[in-house]
């Protein structure tokens, strides 16, 4: 097949995220990728301002985690959960068990984000039923969230800006509250807590959980809020015998500036989802993680188990890369370099403010977002993001960075000014 028949024949046979099967926008062939370059079909290099949505923290065709998959295939790429064990999956709990806030030992291996949130909600529910408390099977949420594209995941998504605006009224009903308006680094207000308790103590009776992704909202906005919001979301749940879900999904492994973005308020949920970076990017695979009170209240409850477990729980292989990435992780923090990365998104995004289209640019952690005031065209904006040889992905009026950490200066300024040079290009109304 040439590059073109390989194209023609995607076009009009598969299905990429978000896509119509009529008029879908191109797609670029990418044939490899080493480090933070993606390689296309036609040998044209791209520096990746991704991280394939949050995952790629090590970059691509990492030595360390190709090996351990490579040892890893020779004794067993899966074998089934149910009745059995084994070594890849007891190292990754024990890791994840030692890295995550204090609290977190209890540990539902699953094969993707939406799924690990999916069994966080089953986990809370269950745990509501086996207290006696079964009217306790709404969820509460903040606006402007994601939380994955599954039936019940949607339900907690943003109900209007979202990507799911189209199934209200079939969705299972919850309750939802603005987005925090103090942002990460803003003076904090109390009041801005008031909409939470307000609905919590008129709703708290049918309330099993609150979800939400701590300090950094992700696909449903990407805005960065207060930590004391966080803090007060905690000890709201407390009064009023809430759980609290902990979505780290896309936060998890650093990219906040913390190793977990529960650590910038400095609170343990009773259930925290894992996934996206866990294996380094190198296989869908995730975790739900919950507290012993959460598990043992299961246990004791009727059914007695958690009724929950996928053909492929705990794949060896993809606990072989998450040990691995987290090998990587444990050895050599990746904070410091996010923190770097940090510095100098903030120092070369900020030039971007000053364009008329430009609404807000924000940064935290290795997390740049350009803010515009009109949703960009996006076959226009990616061809030219790809002409200037960085592979950005924006969407709606959010373009936005969240590169490897492995990113040397060089190739961050590759990023940033490409990225800046093409906003730059957009006109506003
Ligand atoms: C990506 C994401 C999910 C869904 O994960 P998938 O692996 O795409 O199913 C859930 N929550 C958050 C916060 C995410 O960023």
């Amino acid at each position: 097949m040439t590059t073109q028949e390989l194209l023609a024949y995607d076009r009009e046979h598969i299905w990429h995220p978000y896509t119509s099967m009529i008029n879908p926008l191109p797609v670029y062939p990418v044939k490899r990728a080493n480090g933070v370059i993606l390689e296309l079909e036609d040998g044209r290099q791209l520096v990746d301002g991704m991280s394939s949505w949050w995952a790629a923290i090590h970059g691509y065709n990492h030595p360390h985690i190709n090996a351990a998959i490579e040892r890893q295939l020779k004794e067993m790429s899966h074998v089934m959960f149910g009745g059995i064990t084994h070594r890849p999956a007891v190292e990754l709990a024990k890791k994840l068990i030692t890295i995550t806030p204090e609290g977190l030992e209890r540990v539902f291996f699953c094969d993707s984000g939406s799924v690990a949130v999916e069994v966080a909600i089953k986990m809370a529910l269950q745990y509501q039923n086996a207290r006696g408390k079964h009217e306790k099977n709404q969820l509460l949420t903040i606006r402007s969230g994601y939380h994955g594209d599954t039936w019940h995941t949607m339900s907690v998504c943003d109900p209007e800006g979202g990507m799911h605006t189209i199934w209200n009224g079939r969705l299972p009903i919850h309750h939802f509250v603005d987005a925090p308006k103090v942002l990460f680094g803003e003076e904090w207000k109390p009041s801005d807590l008031d909409q939470m308790r307000q609905t919590l103590e008129l709703h708290h009776q049918r309330i099993g959980a609150i979800i939400l992704e701590p300090i950094v909202q992700g696909a449903g906005g990407m805005r960065f809020y207060s930590p004391e919001y966080l803090k007060g979301v905690k000890s709201l749940c407390e009064e009023f015998d809430v759980l609290l879900i902990a979505d780290e999904i896309a936060t998890g492994f650093g990219r906040s500036g913390k190793l977990f973005a529960c650590e910038w308020a400095d609170i343990t949920p009773d259930i925290m989802c894992l996934g996206k970076a866990i294996t380094g990017g190198y296989m869908s695979f995730a975790a739900t993680l919950a507290t012993v009170e959460v598990a043992e209240t299961i246990s004791k409850g009727n059914p007695s188990v958690f009724m929950h477990g996928p053909t492929f729980m705990g794949n060896p292989l993809a606990c072989a890369a998450a040990n691995a990435s987290l090998e990587l992780v444990l050895e050599h923090s990746p904070l410091p370099k996010v923190a770097a990365i940090e510095a100098q998104l903030k120092r070369e995004l900020a030039p971007a403010r000053e364009f008329d289209s430009v609404a807000d640019v924000r940064v935290l952690g290795a997390i740049g977002v350009i803010e515009m005031k009109e949703p960009v065209v996006m076959a226009d904006i990616q061809r030219r993001f790809v002409e200037e040889g960085i592979w950005v992905r924006p969407f709606g009026k959010l373009v936005y960075v969240m590169p490897p950490f492995v990113i040397s200066e060089d190739e961050l300024s590759r990023l940033t000014s490409g990225l800046v040079k093409v906003v730059g290009e957009c006109r506003s109304e």
